[in-house]
């Protein structure tokens, strides 16, 4: 981790604004989900992306009934399926 030169303060609410530049360079965009991750004594901000909810894999993930399941994960829950 390095530091990205810039200090900004936490406003009454803990509202941080992330400057410009840097959301322009990780293509972050207004509405766009950030999940906050804790390391240790860091925050750390990441796009949020959704995980399978077996595996924890970010690979070819799919909605269902709000719920993300990956295309690992369904293949296999198909597979158990048509040997019952
Ligand atoms: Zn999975």
């Amino acid at each position: 981790m390095k530091p990205a030169g810039v200090v900004r303060k936490v406003d009454q609410l803990g509202r941080i604004v992330l400057p410009k530049s840097l959301r322009k360079r990780y293509q972050m965009n207004e509405g766009d989900p950030v999940e906050i991750l804790v390391q240790g004594d860091h925050i750390i901000l990441e796009r949020y992306r959704p995980k399978c909810i077996f595996c924890g894999s970010m690979e070819e993930v799919n909605d269902f009934k709000d719920r993300y399941i990956c295309a690992s994960c369904l293949t296999e829950m198909t597979g158990l399926q048509e040997n019952a």
